[in-house]
Formats: structure tokens, C-alpha cells, sequence
């Protein structure tokens, strides 16, 4: 190990600094790890001098767990015809959107299966309906793989159907679907998904249309410190032509109930690390994310210290990794107590990162007792309001009845 190159590169990065892949690799690998928080800390301060770390409240709604594209580390789907899939109604969606507006919500992110009949019109329904009714409600929403699913039932452009679903009511894509983006890693985890540099060319179509985005990681699945850092380095470059990513946010793979399986294979000081590298590297990204719900309150805790200025979501619902193991939950108040414990000031925010309410001194984290993560879960959403095997909103045609259950995939499920 190279103490003095390595303190160089901390030192250029922590001054707001380029560094490349090569120079990002060997701090993510060699570098002390409070040195490289405290460069990452330095980089978050400078940011953000005034010691927010923000929080959102917004829920998540699965539409369907239909979905043709069987990816290997997915908790959540069901193939078509499985007895266990489903799709909810419109008036179900809108009922959970209201229920979310009735606890402070300001962002609903709906994301679900590639459902082999929900092209772009199931897409403009779905959120035209609830623009129509909620326009309070940010709808951040959908991913790349969705959208080149809808374009392909039917039968258009990205670019069409990404200007036609933005006009009925999207107002941003959530950064779903990156996993990992290079070729091995993703092959390996997700054969049949679109590939990584599909995922940026839908990203960059998006970005160039005005909407925004955010972009994720999820590691542990096998991929190599080097393929982390390229991970970061394809996402950089697309930052550096469109400037359309208002955050990172890397999570790490839950093992259970999948094709996968394995133990998670990213452990809390690899998350860290990467975490505060994430910060060093991103020059051209506004905002660091830690993910409390698949690491744990004290890791998203940590983060803190590492570079991070954001908690994401409360999660009023959250289906997708919970099915695959995520067990972490937290109610809103724990969640202010987090961020103010850690010596920081809470503050909500809405899709865009503006502060909508900041808890400047310690009387001011009083929260609502009834906001809480996972108000319903995939268990309870196999109840009355689930339409078993169909196509419940406008657009969406329908699906062929419920058949045999395979022994294998009666245990799957989809995580994004
Ligand atoms: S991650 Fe998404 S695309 Fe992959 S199987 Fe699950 S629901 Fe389908």
C-alpha cells in the first residue's frame, strides 16, 4: 500500500477533486477506512454546511407482481398464470395513494412486474387517474426495464413512451432496475433483463427529456470490487453529459426466498466503504442515499459520518425486498431520531430535495405516531382487493387464467 499516493488522491478528492476508476479502486480497497470517511465527510460538509440530512415520506405501490423477466435475485414476482400472481385494481392503487396523502405523504413511487400485457396505455391510465385524483402527490416512479417494457408490448419508441407516460403524470423514474451494470454481474443475476448500457441509454433518453432521475447499486451478489467501481463509473459518465441524476443510492442484495439465494456477500464495512467512495467519486451527483431498510438503522446510522445527507424514504409500504428478507422497520420519529442522534439537523424533504419541514432544534422532532414503514405488506396484499391473474386497470388486457404452480417458482417473488 502506497500511504502517501493514497493520502494525495483522499486529499485531492476531499477538495472537490476528480479521481478515476483506478485511483477510486484503490481507495475502496486500501485506503484506512476513517480516513476515507472523514475525506467523504469533508466532501458532505462542504455540500451541506448546514447539517441536514433529510428524509422523505412516501410510499410503495406494486401494481402487479406479474412479471415475464424471472430475474434470479427477485423475491417478488410470480411468472403469468402463477397461482400467486396478481394485479390490483385502480381503485385499490388510488385508495393506498390516498391512505398515503392522509399520513403526509408527498411522493408515491408505483413500480411492478413486466406484466406481458401492460404496454404505455396501462401506464398512461394508471397515472393520469392518479395525477387526476392526488395532484398533490410527486409520482416517482417506474425504471428503465419498465419502460422498455411498455414501449415494447406496444410496439413504440422509448422515447415515445416515455413522453406520453411523463404527459399523463411522471413527473420522475426512480433509479430502479441498475443492480449492477456491467455485463458479467448483471448476466449472471438478471439474463433475461436489459442490459446495462440500455438501462443508461433509456436513462440519458429521459434526462434529455427533462425528467429526472435517481440511479441505484445493489451489491453482494457476486460481482468484484472492480466491477463496483465500474458500476460508479458508467453512472458518472452519463452524469457528466445529462446532469439528470439527483442522487445515488446504493443497497445491498437480500438473499431470501429467491433463485439466487446465497448469503448477502457485501458486508457492512464493504457497504461503508463504498458508501463514502461513492462520495468521492460522485463530483457531479447532488445527493448520497444510505439504505437503513436492507442494511439496518445502525449502518444507515454510520452513513452519516460517511458522506451521506439523505435517509430516503419512511416506507409507508415497501413490499419488494422486504419479500426477499429486508427486515429492517422504523416509524417516523425513530427515523428523525436517528439523523438528530448523529449530531445532525432532520429535515423533510420532497422529490426534488427541497426542505418542506426542518426540525431545526430537538422540540421540533414531535412526529406523527401513525407514520410508520410497512403499513401493509405482500402478505396482506393478497387479500379482497388483489385481482388474482388480471389485467384490473384500463389498458392492461387480459390475463390468461391462473394455472399450475411449479414447485419452484411457488417461491419467488421480485425485488428492485
Ligand atoms: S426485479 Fe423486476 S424485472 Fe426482475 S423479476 Fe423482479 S419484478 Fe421482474
Amino acid at each position: 500500500m502506497d500511504k502517501r499516493l493514497i493520502g494525495e488522491i483522499l486529499q485531492r478528492a476531499a477538495d472537490g477533486g476528480r479521481i478515476d476508476p483506478d485511483e477510486a479502486l484503490l481507495l475502496y480497497t486500501e485506503a484506512p477506512f476513517h480516513a476515507l470517511g472523514e475525506a467523504a465527510d469533508a466532501v458532505r460538509r462542504r455540500r451541506f454546511p448546514d447539517g441536514i440530512v433529510t428524509y422523505l415520506i412516501d410510499r410503495n405501490i406494486n401494481y402487479t407482481n406479474v412479471c415475464v423477466t424471472a430475474c434470479r435475485f427477485c423475491a417478488f414476482y410470480r411468472p403469468p398464470r402463477h397461482a400467486e400472481g396478481w394485479s390490483h385494481s385502480l381503485d385499490e392503487i388510488l385508495r393506498r395513494c390516498g391512505e398515503a396523502v392522509d399520513l403526509g405523504a408527498t411522493q408515491v413511487m408505483l413500480q411492478g412486474g413486466h406484466h406481458p400485457d401492460y404496454g404505455v396505455e396501462y401506464y398512461e391510465s394508471l397515472f393520469s387517474a392518479v395525477r387526476r385524483t392526488y395532484p398533490s402527490l410527486t409520482i416517482h416512479s417506474l425504471g428503465p426495464s419498465e419502460v422498455l417494457h411498455m414501449a415494447k408490448v406496444s410496439d413504440v419508441g422509448i422515447e415515445e413512451a416515455i413522453r406520453r407516460i411523463r404527459a399523463a403524470g411522471l413527473d420522475s423514474i426512480a433509479g430502479a432496475g441498475a443492480e449492477m451494470l456491467p455485463e458479467r454481474p448483471r448476466r449472471a443475476i438478471a439474463p433475461l433483463k436489459e442490459s446495462g448500457q440500455r438501462w443508461l441509454d433509456v436513462m440519458e433518453i429521459a434526462h434529455r427529456l427533462g425528467v429526472e432521475s435517481t440511479a441505484t447499486m445493489m451489491m453482494g451478489t457476486g460481482e468484484t470490487n472492480a466491477e463496483r467501481i465500474e458500476h460508479l463509473r458508467l453512472i458518472r459518465d452519463l452524469q457528466d453529459r445529462t446532469g439528470g441524476f439527483r442522487a445515488f443510492i446504493p443497497w445491498t442484495y437480500q438473499p431470501e426466498h429467491n433463485h439466487l439465494k446465497g448469503r448477502t456477500q457485501c458486508t457492512s464495512l464493504e457497504y461503508l466503504r463504498l458508501v463514502a467512495l461513492a462520495r468521492l467519486f460522485f463530483d457531479n451527483v447532488a445527493h448520497l442515499q444510505a439504505s437503513w431498510l436492507t442494511t439496518g438503522k445502525d449502518v444507515g446510522q454510520l452513513s452519516l459520518h460517511l458522506g451521506v445527507d439523505d435517509l430516503g424514504s419512511i416506507m409507508l409500504e415497501e413490499n419488494v425486498i422486504s419479500a426477499a428478507g429486508a427486515r429492517h422497520r422504523s416509524g417516523l420519529g425513530e427515523l428523525v431520531a436517528m439523523i438528530r442522534s448523529a449530531d445532525r439537523i432532520p429535515a423533510q424533504r420532497d422529490t426534488q430535495y427541497r426542505h418542506l419541514k426542518v426540525h431545526q432544534f430537538a422540540q421540533d422532532d414531535c412526529c406523527d405516531e401513525r407514520v410508520v414503514s410497512h403499513i401493509s405488506s405482500t402478505t396482506a396484499m393478497r387479500g379482497s382487493a388483489v385481482t388474482q391473474g388480471s389485467a384490473a386497470v384500463r389498458g392492461g388486457r387480459a390475463t390468461a387464467p391462473a394455472g399450475e404452480v411449479p414447485a419452484k417458482t411457488a417461491q419467488m417473488g421480485e425485488v428492485r
